[in-house]
């Protein structure tokens, strides 16, 4: 069996993380952008591609690279850094536990997981 890390950023890692400078920008997974709870990075990779796109392609107050990182800090990150901050209560043996009992018993418990898996992105929003 073949096991796939998906690599995600730790809430510790925001304050420092860049995501452009100089010539060079971070898109998509290179740049960490994945939900660390759903693992989704797929809209994130699509999204930091517009926002290279729009600081490359139009006018703006700064370069960009310095615009593109403001626009992943203020759009993607925060969204991000709130997914890592949840997981840390969410992986672990008890917490595991009681979900998976509470999604065999319950079927708003399964609705509710259902859109925070799917829906996280426009529940944070
Ligand atoms: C098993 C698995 C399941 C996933 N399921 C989901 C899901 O259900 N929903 C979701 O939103 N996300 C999911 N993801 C995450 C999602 O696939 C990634 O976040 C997303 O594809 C990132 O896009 P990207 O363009 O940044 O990188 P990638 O899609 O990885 O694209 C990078 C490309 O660059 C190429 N490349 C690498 N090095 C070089 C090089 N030196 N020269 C030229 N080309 C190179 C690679 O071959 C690849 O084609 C999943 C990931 C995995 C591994």
């Amino acid at each position: 069996m073949v096991l796939v890390a998906i690599p995600s950023l730790r809430v510790e890692d925001f304050p420092d993380e860049r995501a452009a400078s100089g010539r060079w920008m971070l898109l998509g997974d290179a740049g960490g952008l994945v939900d660390p709870l759903t693992r989704e990075g797929i809209f994130f990779a699509l999204r930091s591609a517009q926002l290279a796109v729009d600081a490359l392609t139009r006018r703006h107050h700064t370069d960009p690279a310095t615009q593109y990182h403001a626009a992943i800090a203020q759009e993607i990150y925060p969204e991000l850094q709130m997914a890592a901050r949840l997981k840390r209560g969410f992986f672990h043996g008890p917490f595991t536990r009681l979900l998976i009992d509470a999604l065999e018993r319950s079927a708003p418990v399964r609705g509710l997981m259902r859109d925070l898996v799917g829906a996280i992105s426009r529940i944070t929003r």
